[in-house]
């Protein structure tokens, strides 16, 4: 269905591709990290800033996505109260 990116980011140079196969990035991933260099990746599945936002707070950026888990969200009373 949706269209599915896989990012792979260097922390340590400029060094940034996306692939639209899992596979084909983790061989880009491991072929860089011989560099010595710190290597990231991520999938992007919407827009790269929203998908990096949600990451960054710990929650999905989309709407209709609910993480009961996340502390942020965490305002629903307890009856574990005795
Ligand atoms: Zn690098």
């Amino acid at each position: 269905m949706g269209e599915e990116t896989v990012v792979v980011e260097c922390r340590d140079c400029e060094f940034r591709e996306s692939f639209t196969n899992l596979r084909r990035a983790r061989v880009a991933l491991d072929d860089h990290e011989s560099t010595g260099h710190d290597v990231d990746w991520q999938i992007d599945r919407v827009a790269a800033g929203v998908e990096r936002a949600g990451a960054d707070a710990g929650i999905c950026g989309m709407p209709d996505c609910e993480n009961p888990d996340t502390p942020l969200l965490d305002r629903q009373p307890s009856d574990d109260e005795s």
